[in-house]
């Protein structure tokens, strides 16, 4: 790819943040990302990366770095709660490879962002920046921090999750939809477990919630849960908080010993609201683009948020890589429009939590190519 020098602001240092830059530095473009945080804590969490998001890190020469940090799991069962049935055996690692041409990894979260920061120069991200304002003047975005500093740029790219606060100027105050579900995570030294062995990577199935379970590094020796807890009273307002451990053990007291061994042994949890969004009407407007949760927030059932947020990463580099400079919003428009009718399948897909439509979908979800699916008609080219 060849590109022209933008000066590109990008909201938000997470996964789909990170990723951009990293990928438009490639380009040679100008990025600062401006992230309200101060620093980036190492909260207990995994996270899976599918063949569609290991497909991404490739393109961005991170692969190896990331498969040396993760499980790669032969199988992930489906085992119905109490009585540990087998309901669904998918077999991962060398099948998914030569299938969809890349391995399913289950890592630390923290190691998949790090792995993402390795990639951006410490210089072009600008800590405790939080965007309080912004508008489109004379062919570029003015920006306006917390702190009172101002800054310009030729397109802003809002990579600043689910309560986006650059998707509520474009298009209106509207909180992300309550599942009524509460996801309690962590991770913790596998040792702790005592009188049970963790099979590598389960999905602990009851009608009305569920646990996963895997490691998160080759050694195995750190495992990490996630549940989906009916909770339809929890205060959103406290989106992320400690979890009670009582309380979790209690939600889960009917289920088979193996799941009762590791909540048993977890020192400390985490307790997450579970939100989503319908589709958005649009993603751009001018030279500013909302991407990852900022404009396709889902449930994690799929394990899909991360993964198609470094999607629309490479799909925006790709798209902004030939751009005339007098085109750029025509460019963006693109990047929406190639990445739309994808991202949102899987929003409402990942919603069902069905297991059997996740069956039938597979295919679609991990062959998908970032860096070669073609793109959307280039507006730009059409009308020059
Ligand atoms: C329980 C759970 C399990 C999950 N498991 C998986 C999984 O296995 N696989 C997977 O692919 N995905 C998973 N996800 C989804 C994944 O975590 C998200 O989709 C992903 O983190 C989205 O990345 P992002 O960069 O869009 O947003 P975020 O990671 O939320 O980053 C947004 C960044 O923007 C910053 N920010 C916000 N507002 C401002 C502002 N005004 N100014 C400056 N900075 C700002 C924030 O501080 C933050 O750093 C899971 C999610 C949950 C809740």
């Amino acid at each position: 790819m060849t590109g022209a020098k933008f000066k590109v602001a990008i909201i938000g240092a997470g996964m789909g943040g990170l990723a951009t830059a990293a990928n438009l530095l490639r380009l040679g473009m100008d990025v600062r990302i401006y992230e309200q945080a101060r620093q980036f804590q190492r909260v207990g969490a995994g996270i899976q990366q599918g063949p569609n998001a290991v497909k991404v890190l490739r393109g961005m020469g991170l692969e190896e770095r990331v498969r040396d940090l993760a499980f790669k799991p032969q199988m992930t069962r489906y085992r119905e709660a109490a009585t540990g049935d087998l309901m669904w055996e998918r077999p991962q690692a060398d099948v998914y490879e030569a299938k969809y041409g890349a391995p399913q990894l289950l890592l630390h979260r923290a190691d998949l962002h790090e792995a993402l920061a390795s990639a951006v120069p410490d210089s072009v991200i600008q800590r405790s920046k939080k965007l309080v304002d912004f508008a489109q003047t004379g062919g570029g975005v003015d920006m306006t921090f917390a702190d009172g500093t101002q800054e310009r740029a030729d397109v802003m790219i809002a990579a600043d999750g689910v309560h986006s606060f650059v998707r509520e100027r474009m298009l209106g105050p509207e909180r992300p939809r309550f599942t009524g579900r509460v996801a309690y995570r962590t991770t913790f030294p596998t040792h702790l477990i005592k009188g049970a062995e963790v099979e590598g990577s389960t999905k602990w199935m009851a009608k009305d919630r569920h646990i996963v379970i895997y490691y998160v590094n080759p050694k195995r020796d750190e495992v990490y849960f996630v549940t989906s807890t009916p909770e339809p009273d929890f205060g959103v307002e406290s989106w992320s908080r400690e979890g009670d451990l009582d309380e979790l053990r209690e939600e889960y007291r009917d289920f088979h010993p193996t799941v009762r061994a590791v909540l048993d042994a977890c020192p400390v949890v985490h307790k997450w609201a579970l939100v989503e969004r319908d589709p958005l009407p649009f993603w751009t407007q001018g030279r500013v683009a909302l991407l990852g949760d900022a404009c396709h927030p889902m449930t994690p059932y799929m394990a899909q948020g991360a993964g198609t947020s470094i999607e629309d990463a490479a799909v925006l580099a790709r798209c902004l890589a030939d751009a005339p400079a007098s085109r750029l919003p025509e460019a963006l428009k693109r990047y929406e429009k190639s990445r739309k009718p994808r991202t949102s399948w899987i929003q409402s897909s990942s919603s069902t939590n069905d297991i059997e439509r996740f069956r039938r979908e597979q295919d679609q979800v991990f062959s998908y190519n970032a860096w070669e699916e073609p793109l959307a008609e280039n507006a730009f080219e059409l009308t020059r």
